[in-house]
């Protein structure tokens, strides 16, 4: 081991961390950084926010409260009592004071019984060895670090290990499991065998975490470059087919009179992995996560076409309503966002699949809306055929497509399409009640634009519904 690494006083050199050693000192109590902020020290990893873990052996509340009166008069501190945590912000920063603590589980619940404890009895608890580094901020011994479990090997090679016997501390506190995972992904970073043994053999447990905890940390899965690591390592462990069962009904492909379809599984990782390189947006990535969920369900034979999904970006949109709502993710323009994704997703494919008419690229304008350069980030993100004379031939019908896109978006004003002529109009043109004809006209005239009969504009569409009320039998009143 490198003799600097074990003292790490040139790391952290924040005006922050003295002032907390100072006041420790004069309150005689030990206090340490650890967790996520050493790890990312150690990595060399450069994060744009962060927040710090300080832990104390003594009150972490106390620490904190006396450690913001001396940074600014008035600097806010919150205090969680029942955890007995407290934080301030300071310089962008978040500061979370803790007590050292050690803790016992039962069965039922993550909540464990805690008492106080020793600086070793706190990194025990800790989920890895890698989140369980400390530094000490006592002014004599400002810097050093303790690391009992070898949290530094395993940063040097890349692995995630629980700091006591993998069983226990996932039975604790389950989420754990899928802590092991996201770190893995974000990291990069291979989870040690009985590490992942245990994570199979206990995968069950994760139904006593709440789902908004789940979600969060497949969230973190999904905002990560290479988003696949993480669901091949949720899949392996059998973690997947309790949290996303849709997801895990993508996996495996069968064959029939010699033809075989695609593992969608595999694909939709693909596709996933693709999309993370064109977009940071959480649910655009969601929706590539989901855009194929309903194959399983819409799977058929037919000797003469082979395997078909028959509707299944409709019946996948249909979907997604429940399982937002078990996640407790957003049931609101979020969903509707992604099942406008879900349900849209082939048309871009299908449109550079046959000639690229204007009135396909209007209409194709017209149900994406604003939405449209996400669609086409999709749908791109889907082609991910092994063959590559078809994906070079999609790639360019793709680019005419968009070119037409670009076209006719800046003749006919499609993308927040606003029918030029309303009911209301309609109505006093003709001198009607509500009534049937009315829709007649509108959607008339919403075709007339589409098909590029007529542009979309007021004086056009006017002399449309003249000429439409007339084979109506409808009389015109006179201005
Ligand atoms: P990041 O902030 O990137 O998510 P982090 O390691 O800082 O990573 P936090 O969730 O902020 O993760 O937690 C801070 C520290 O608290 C961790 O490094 C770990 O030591 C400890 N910790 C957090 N959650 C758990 C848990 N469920 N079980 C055990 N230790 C935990
Ligand atoms: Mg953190």
């Amino acid at each position: 081991m490198m003799p600097e690494r074990h003292n790490l006083k040139n790391s952290i050199t924040h005006p922050v961390f003295r002032q907390i050693g100072n006041v420790s000192d004069q309150e005689g109590v030990e206090t340490y950084i650890i967790g996520g902020f050493v790890r990312d020290v150690l990595l060399g990893r450069k994060r744009e926010v962060f927040d710090v873990d300080i832990v104390t052996v003594g009150s972490g509340i106390d620490l904190a409260t006396k450690v913001a009166a001396t940074l600014r008069p008035g600097l806010k501190v919150s205090v969680f009592k029942n955890f007995g945590t407290a934080m301030f912000r300071y310089n962008d920063i978040d500061f979370e004071f803790v007590g050292a603590r050690r803790e016992s589980y039962r069965q039922e619940s993550r909540k464990p019984v805690v008492e106080d404890g020793t600086l070793e009895d706190d990194q025990k608890r800790r989920d890895f060895t890698i989140n369980a580094l400390a530094i000490c901020l006592n002014d004599n011994r400002f810097g050093e670090l303790l690391d009992p479990f070898d949290g530094i090997g395993d940063l040097e090679n890349r692995i995630i290990k629980t700091p006591l016997a993998p069983e226990i501390t996932f039975s604790d506190d389950p989420l754990r499991m899928l802590r092991a995972i996201r770190f893995a992904t974000q990291l990069d970073f291979i989870i040690e065998d009985k590490t992942l043994a245990a994570i199979k053999s206990q995968c069950k447990r994760i139904e006593i975490v709440s789902k908004e905890r789940i979600t969060d940390e497949i969230n973190k899965i999904m905002l990560t470059p290479s988003p696949s690591i993480g669901f091949k390592l949720l899949e392996k462990t059998g973690l997947l087919a309790i949290i996303l069962p849709e997801v895990q009904n993508l996996k495996g492909r069968e064959t029939r009179n010699g033809i075989g379809h695609k593992d969608n599984f595999y694909h939709t990782l693909e596709v996933l992995d693709r999309i993370a390189k064109n977009t940071d947006d959480l649910w655009l990535r969601w929706s590539a996560l989901l855009h194929d969920i309903a194959k399983p369900l819409t799977k058929r034979f037919d000797p003469r076409l082979g395997w078909t999904f028959h509707a299944h970006n409709f019946i996948g949109e249909k979907m997604l309503p429940a399982l937002f709502d078990r996640l407790k993710m957003p049931l609101n323009e979020k969903l509707r966002y992604v099942q406008k994704m879900v349900s849209l997703h082939m048309r871009p494919i299908v449109l550079s699949e046959e000639e690229v008419t204007d009135s396909a690229v209007r209409r194709l304008l017209f149900d994406a809306g604003d939405d449209i350069d996400d669609l086409m980030i999709l749908c791109e993100a889907d082609i991910t055929s092994k063959n590559p004379d078809k994906v070079s031939r999609f790639l360019s019908n793709f680019q005419l497509v968009r070119e037409k896109l670009k076209d006719i978006e800046e003749r006919d004003a499609l993308r927040s399409f606003q029918p030029p002529i309303t009911g209301e109009i309609i109505m006093e043109t003709f001198a009607l009640q509500p009534c049937r004809e009315i829709g007649i006209i509108k959607s008339a005239i919403k075709e007339a634009i589409l098909e590029g009969e007529i542009h979309n504009n007021y004086d056009e569409a006017y002399q449309f519904m003249l000429a439409k009320g007339k084979e109506l039998g409808l009389i015109a009143k006179q201005m």
